[in-house]
């Protein structure tokens, strides 16, 4: 064990084996050993095999877990850096333990530890403590070297080395590619100033309702200005939220565009994404999901077209960059979730060039091209244009109050400080 890895007192009993649902840390405990149950009460009847094992047992791997994730209150660099033992305890035991237990596990769990509160500053594996990485990162390429990675280490060496096994991870059977299938629809929605005149001018091809040419292409959550990508949503909804949250405009079209073969993308959406803390043969899977977790919160986060967004979307760009060009075999895009519905949006590393209206691409090359194919652009995606329609954009007023002013200050309600902080 290492030696750094602070003591915890004796937890007396046993626990049902049942009760812990990680699968590694139920391997990690070995058999059933022991007869009755300090949580749940059940004791065996008669010669009942047994069905428990010692809590002293369970706790060992836990707290290995636990102080990979946090360390102790003098790690923190400000108060506001801590937390509480047993929120940090709850938060590790619902990965660990039969949700109907929790509550019980987890205090029994945290008394046995010595300090009140703990901290993720400077833990081995730890969400915050990537927090700080990517904000390194990010302040990195916003503000210091945006397109030269160099020296072996700094926050950008760091993160290119992240990146370089981030692309090794993304391979088939990971869990984390998915493909999008022909027949699978990619809602694409555009903006539009519209009255009854100007029906006639809607867009209404691939071209007009598909990416951007370079030279017009606007910088984006995972696209910088001069690099087209092409954006899509699962379902219409989700493509006009996209585009309409933070938008003036009152409609919008939308349509539904479909791959012409399986796209292999990286798919971030959280179910992908997750490697248990007590698999101490991953710790290094842990760190690289948690990452990759970051940057889903990252680009997933609403775009504010506030001027800001050559800035704030350069991290997020540099990451998609690294899946557009440098992952072997390539991906054609990244799913994620939409931080308007939750349903999934992606990004298809595609151009004006690789979209078409279905059907038009046979119909140009049986004419008689002189050229082969292969000096195409491949079509990757093709418009079906008898799914466009003109939608309108309904901006709402949310009624409930988000904070108040008592004549002197402000109190903004408890579950929006978090929102507030990040944006
Ligand atoms: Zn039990």
């Amino acid at each position: 064990m290492d030696e750094d890895t602070p003591d915890w007192a004796t937890i007396e009993g046993a626990v049902c084996l049942s009760h812990i649902v990680d699968t590694s840390l139920r391997e990690s405990v070995g058999n059933a050993t022991d007869r009755s149950c300090t949580i749940c009460g059940r004791a065996a009847v008669g010669s009942e095999p047994a069905f428990a094992v010692a809590w002293d047992i369970v706790v060992e791997p836990f707290m290995r877990a636990f102080w990979r994730e946090y360390e102790r209150p003098e790690a923190a660099p400000t108060p506001s850096d801590l937390e509480d033992t047993t929120w940090a305890v709850g938060y590790l035991a619902q990965y660990a333990f039969d949700v109907s237990h929790i509550e019980a596990i987890g205090s029994l769990i945290s008394d046995a530890i010595a300090v009140d509160e703990v901290s993720t500053y400077g833990a081995a594996i730890s969400a915050d403590g990537l927090s700080h990485e990517w904000d390194d990162f990010e302040s990195t390429v916003k503000h210091e070297s945006r397109f030269v990675f160099m020296g072996s280490d700094g926050p950008s060496a760091r993160v290119q080395d992240f990146l370089r096994k981030l692309g090794e991870l993304a391979s088939d059977g990971s869990g984390l590619v998915s493909h999008l299938l022909p027949e699978d629809p990619l809602y694409r929605a555009r903006t539009v100033a519209w009255d009854w005149s100007m029906t006639a001018k809607l867009p209404t091809s691939a071209t007009e309702l598909g990416p951007a040419p370079a030279d017009r292409a606007a910088a984006n959550r995972m696209s910088p200005a001069g690099i087209p990508m092409f954006y899509g949503a699962e379902d219409e909804a989700t493509a006009l939220n996209e585009v309409g949250a933070f938008s003036i405009a009152q409609h919008a079209v939308v349509g539904a565009f479909y791959p012409t073969r399986p796209l292999r993308m990286l798919d971030l959406r959280t179910a992908s994404i997750f490697a248990s803390p007590f698999d101490e043969q991953h710790l290094e899977l842990r760190i690289l999901l948690l990452f990759l977790e970051e940057f889903q919160q990252a680009i997933s986060r609403p775009i504010v077209p506030d001027g800001r967004q050559h800035i704030d979307y350069v991290p997020t760009q540099v990451v998609a960059e690294f899946f557009r060009r440098a992952v072997n075999p390539p991906l054609d895009g990244i799913v994620f979730a939409s931080a308007h519905t939750g349903n999934s949006n992606c990004v298809i590393f595609a151009t004006d060039q690789n979209v078409a209206n279905n059907g038009a691409v046979e119909a140009e090359r049986s004419v008689g091209s002189i050229l082969p194919d292969a000096d195409y652009p491949e079509v990757l995606l093709t418009l079906d244009p008898s799914s466009v329609v003109l939608r309108r954009l309904v901006h709402r007023v949310d009624h409930e109050a988000l904070g108040r002013f008592d004549g002197s200050r402000w109190s903004i309600s408890e579950g929006n400080r978090y929102s507030l902080s990040r944006e």
